[in-house]
C-alpha cells in the first residue's frame, strides 16, 4: 500500500505541471500526500508490529503449555490429550494402539551418586534418545513425570512396536551412561512396559495406561532393564481402575 501511495504521490509530482494549478494549491497538495503517507505508514507499522507480538507469544504459550520444562519434549498434559485423540480415532479406523512406559533404573541411586543436575542431563539425554525411537507423523513421546516417558504408536503392528522396543533399548545402551550405584548393570538402564491392544468402543484409554502401567511393574519385578509386554491381558482389565501397587516396588 506504501509503494503505491508513493508511486500515486510520483506521478502526481510529474503531471502537477501539466495541471497548471496555483503552485500553494500544488504544493498543499504534495504536502498532505507525504504527511498522509508518513502518518498512514507508521501507523500500520504499529498495528502489524503489535499484531505479530501477539502471535508469537501466543506460539509461545501453547510451546510452552505443550512441553517439559527440562527435556523439552512433550508434556503430560500433551500425552493426555494425544492419547484421547489417538484412540478415538483408533476406535473409528479399527486401528492398534501402543503405550510404552519407559521408567529409569535405580534414578533416586543416580542422583544420590551424581547429584540432581547430572540428573537432569541424564534426563535430557534419554528425551533425546527416546524422541529418535518412534519417528513416525502419529508417533508420541512425552514425558509423562518424574523418570518416566511416555510412548504412543498409532498402528502398532507387533513388528513396529517389537521394532521400537528393541530401537530404545539399543539407543540407552549407546548412551552409555555411567551408573556405579545401579543395581541391575554398571551404565543406565531403563526397564519398559509395553501394551497394545485394538481398541474398542465399549472402553477407554485408561485401560490401555493401566495394561503398560502393570507391564512396567512387572519388568521392574523381574529385576529391571528389560521389556515385558501385555497384550492379552487387556480382557482382564477393568477400564479406569488403578490398582494400587503391592510389594517392595510399591510407591
Ligand atoms: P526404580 O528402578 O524402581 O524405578 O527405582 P528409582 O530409584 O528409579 O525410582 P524411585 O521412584 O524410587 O525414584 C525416582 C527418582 O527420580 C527420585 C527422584 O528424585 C528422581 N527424579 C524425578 N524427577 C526428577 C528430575 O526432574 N530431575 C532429577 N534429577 N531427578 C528426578
Ligand atoms: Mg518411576
Ligand atoms: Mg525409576
Amino acid at each position: 500500500a506504501l509503494a503505491a501511495n508513493v508511486i500515486v504521490m510520483l506521478v502526481y509530482l510529474a503531471v502537477g505541471p501539466a495541471l497548471q494549478l496555483p503552485s500553494h494549491e500544488f504544493s498543499y497538495d504534495v504536502l498532505a500526500m507525504v504527511a498522509t503517507n508518513l502518518f498512514g505508514a507508521s501507523i500500520v507499522y504499529m498495528h502489524e508490529k503489535t499484531s505479530r507480538m501477539r502471535f508469537l507469544e501466543a506460539c509461545l504459550l501453547r510451546e510452552m503449555v505443550a512441553r517439559d520444562g527440562l527435556t523439552g519434549i512433550q508434556n503430560r498434559r500433551m500425552f493426555d490429550h494425544h492419547i484421547q485423540r489417538v484412540w478415538q480415532q483408533a476406535v473409528r479406523e479399527e486401528e492398534r494402539v501402543a503405550v510404552l512406559l519407559i521408567d529409569v533404573d535405580c534414578f533416586k541411586d543416580y542422583n544420590d551418586r551424581y547429584g540432581h543436575q547430572a540428573g537432569d542431563e541424564c534426563l535430557r539425554a534419554v528425551a533425546v534418545s527416546l524422541s529418535q525411537c518412534a519417528r513416525r507423523p502419529l508417533d508420541f513421546v512425552a514425558r509423562y513425570g518424574g523418570e518416566e516417558f511416555a510412548i504412543v504408536l498409532y498402528e502398532a503392528s507387533r513388528e513396529y512396536v517389537a521394532e521400537v522396543l528393541t530401537r530404545i533399548q539399543r539407543s540407552i545402551a549407546e548412551l552409555n551412561i555411567p551408573h556405579e550405584a545401579s543395581r541391575v548393570a554398571g551404565r543406565l538402564t531403563v526397564s519398559i512396559g509395553a501394551a497394545f491392544i485394538l481398541p474398542s468402543s465399549q472402553r477407554t484409554y485408561e485401560g490401555l495406561i493401566q495394561l503398560a502401567d502393570e507391564a512396567l511393574y512387572a519388568a521392574k519385578e523381574q529385576g529391571r532393564n528389560r521389556v515385558v509386554v501385555m497384550e492379552a491381558e487387556y480382557h482382564t482389565l477393568r477400564t479406569g481402575r488403578f490398582e494400587k501397587r503391592h510389594g517392595p516396588l510399591a510407591g
